[in-house]
């Protein structure tokens, strides 16, 4: 079987007035994606093992991943399209295709374009009307109806944080193999729940998540069922689609296979609605200021140490720019108590190029003159003047080759970026020589802490702080998202199929 496998995947924050653009984005070409061990836990891998496994004919177009920000360029977008286009095109002259199938993320934005996926769908669609298509999509993805209409079979992820993307992939590919042996089309069941959820109230371990991700496994075992996917679509991405979604793909479209399906996926629908108020967040929350004082009070009385404190609202994995200063202002209004912690604090840290840059120019030990934060969020970050002393600098880090820098003010250490690629990495801090641990409040730019923060933090604290990923949803002036929607319309009705 010959088979076209593909991707362009980014989650786009339309808060964030950064455009993703060509430099920040991971591109693999071509033959270049099945090189052994590459993406190791992305949905691609799973993809790709699987269909090797089954003895298939890999056609491999274009993988590009990137950090979560603001919406992608559209010159990079056409550009990766076109790409994309010409191998399906050049592969097609050269013999049958006989299925496409893709990792995506499903919320990535176009600027001037809108939603990503249902574009490149659309243009396979034109080039392959036949083909089967199944796609492998992130837990956060929006479901619209031109790309339900354009693609046969879906699996979404089943964990946040994300850990079973490989499987998702593979799943994905799986559902594909099984259609194209048995000659059986793909059927999905699609429903949408009016709701928007914060990404830290959505954890998979804890309740309600929990429980419904089981439904989605129970669905699973029933015969012909491939994929049973609760997407929960993408808060901080203003637009008409944005909400819950259900999917359930089967094999088979005789009535049975349509109704087993249509009848699941109503009644998970139902059953996430039942629990609407049940989301909740997981740790201990506050307001940035309340935040900070009680992570010091807690300290300077000798309780738990290391105290994390995440700057939930200006969280990069969640595509916010990492430049606000709330919290970092929050911190400032209270540097004399900040000056009585028996180690610094540590901010990892802020995306900000132009600090990084100085900071790299003048070198390590150096002191510099540069503000921190405000080049991107100007709604929720100033560009606050420090006098830094650069303690150390990495350049070319990771996969994204970002510069990094630790820089002191007064009892304050920062970790700096020169590109936009999060605070989430575990390998981050160690390469500049410093161990969390070593710290007694640690204040992160993330939501939920990664493992890597969770288990050595005594205490976790999440600021409900202001920036691109707030949050807390009733506060953001949505302007296209279609009404009524939970919990911004708290009160508001809905009844699912299964119980109408
Ligand atoms: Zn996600």
């Amino acid at each position: 079987m010959r088979i076209v496998i593909g991707g362009i995947s980014h989650e786009s924050n339309t808060l964030n007035p950064i455009i993703t653009g060509q430099e920040d984005f991971v591109v693999f070409h071509g033959e270049d994606m099945l090189k052994p061990g590459l993406f190791p836990g992305a949905s691609a891998r799973g993809i790709i093992d699987a269909l090797q496994e089954a003895g298939c004919e890999l056609i491999p177009l274009l993988l590009a991943r990137a950090v979560p920000n603001g919406v992608v360029s559209a010159d990079f977008y056409r550009a990766s399209k076109h790409e994309f286009i010409c191998r399906i095109q050049e592969a097609r002259a050269a013999g049958t295709i006989d299925g496409v199938c893709l990792a995506l993320h499903g919320s990535m934005k176009v600027e001037g374009l809108g939603c990503a996926e249902e574009d490149l769908v659309r243009s396979i669609r034109e080039i392959l009307p036949a083909a089967v298509i199944t796609a492998a999509l992130d837990m956060h993805a929006t479901i619209t109806p031109e790309l339900l209409a354009g693609v046969n079979g879906f699996a979404g992820y089943k964990t946040a944080p994300h850990v079973d993307c490989a499987e998702t992939g593979s799943q994905a590919a799986r559902m594909l193999l099984q259609t194209l042996r048995t000659g059986k089309r793909l059927y999905t069941a699609y429903q949408r729940i009016p709701m928007l959820i914060a990404g830290e109230k959505s954890e998979s371990e804890a309740e309600p998540m929990r429980t419904l991700l089981e439904s989605c496994r129970e669905i699973e075992k029933h015969p012909g069922v491939m994929a049973a996917s609760l997407l929960l679509g993408f808060p901080w991405a203003d637009n008409e689609h944005n909400g819950v979604s259900v999917l359930v793909s089967v094999l088979g479209d005789d009535p049975d296979m349509i109704k087993t399906a249509d009848k699941s996926a109503a009644e998970l629908a139902a059953a996430f609605w039942d629990r609407r108020r049940d989301f909740a967040f997981r740790t201990e929350y506050y307001d940035s200021v309340t935040s900070i004082k009680t992570a010091c009070r807690a300290v300077l009385e000798g309780k738990e140490v290391p105290v994390f404190i995440s700057d939930s609202g200006d969280n990069p994995t969640a595509g916010a720019a990492g430049d606000a200063t709330e919290l970092l202002e929050a911190i400032l209004s209270m540097i004399d108590t900040i000056e009585k912690l028996p180690t610094p604090l540590l901010y990892s840290g802020f995306y900000d190029a132009p600090a990084a840059a100085a900071c790299i120019k003048a070198g390590i030990g150096a002191t510099v003159d540069a503000t921190l934060g405000g080049n991107w969020d100007a709604v929720n970050g100033k560009k606050i003047p420090f006098r830094l002393t650069v303690k150390n600098i990495v350049q070319k880090y990771g996969p994204y080759q970002s510069d990094l820098v630790l820089a002191a003010y007064r009892n304050i250490l920062f970790t700096i970026t020169s590109k936009h690629i999060g605070f989430g990495d575990p390998e981050l801090l160690p390469s500049l020589g410093v161990k969390a641990e070593d710290y007694c409040i640690v204040t992160v730019k993330l939501g939920y802490l990664e493992p890597c923060f969770r288990s050595i933090a005594a205490r976790a604290i999440m600021a409900t702080s202001k920036g691109c990923s707030n949050e807390v949803l009733e506060t953001i002036p949505y302007q296209k998202v279609r009404r009524p929607l939970f919990p911004l319309d708290m009160d508001m009705e809905w009844i699912s199929e299964a119980k109408r």
